[in-house]
């Protein structure tokens, strides 16, 4: 199991750090809050052990981005000094699994721990590739490849590609693609699913994929894989 550590507290950091080792976890340490949230965006942990009183951002706030952002499930265990009974409250408002005030016994910790990563062990499974021809699309990666090229593209066109992959070669209507993809104020101020189709399509062409996608008169938008390979 993955943990990060977010403490500033250069000596409890190292020993939190050895001690979680040898607990059995694997755990990389950050100091600051801005290191934290980078990490969690940069890999998949399993918990966050956040200290509230960090030197950049308070560790509330952090807890509140991660939420909102890369650590929307992640379990967190919150440590604190401080003793009164509204911090303890925010920390679980803004989105703690759990707290410990310090100072705290090793083994509590340890329990803590094991008991925030049980409570959200069934995570649901991990969505599956959607492939047609030879493109391949990861869900949760946002990635989609030819063979072992990876296109790039940007977040728009990556959703584009997802419902049309999800159409399965079925015509996707391009109203329906529209209110998926844009807001109001964006549909009717010109041509922007066309313009995203049309970068698609160069991604696609670039990367070498046999993919296309087919403009479909007067209903909307389909991919096409010319032989049919391996769908
Ligand atoms: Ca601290």
């Amino acid at each position: 199991m993955q943990v990060l550590l977010v403490e500033d507290h250069d000596e409890l950091r190292d020993m939190l750090q050895a001690h979680l080792l040898q607990a059995g976890f694997a755990a990389d340490a950050v100091r600051c809050g801005l290191d934290a949230l980078a990490a969690v965006e940069a890999a998949p942990y399993d918990a966050v052990i956040l200290d509230l009183g960090l030197p950049d951002l308070d560790g509330v706030e952090v807890l509140r981005r991660l939420r909102a952002g890369p650590g929307a499930s992640l379990p967190i265990l919150v440590l604190t000094a401080r003793q009164s009974v509204g911090d303890r409250v925010q920390g679980l408002d803004a989105g703690a699994d759990d707290y410990l005030v310090k100072p705290f016994d090793m083994l509590e910790l340890d329990a803590r721990l094991r008991s925030i990563t049980r409570r959200t062990e069934r995570r649901p499974e991990a969505p599956r590739l959607l492939c047609f021809g030879d493109l391949r699309f990861d869900p949760s990666a946002r990635e989609a490849t030819v063979g072992e090229t990876t296109l790039a593209l940007t977040r728009r066109e990556t959703a584009l590609l997802e419902e049309l992959l999800r159409g399965g070669g079925r015509t996707m209507v391009r109203d329906v693609l529209e209110d998926r993809l844009y807001g109001f104020a964006e549909v009717f101020t010109g041509n922007a699913l066309e313009a995203t189709v049309s970068r698609l399509r160069r991604r696609l062409a670039a990367a070498g994929s046999a993919v296309a996608v087919e403009t479909v008169r007067g209903i909307g938008y389909r991919l096409l894989a010319p032989s049919r390979m391996a769908t």
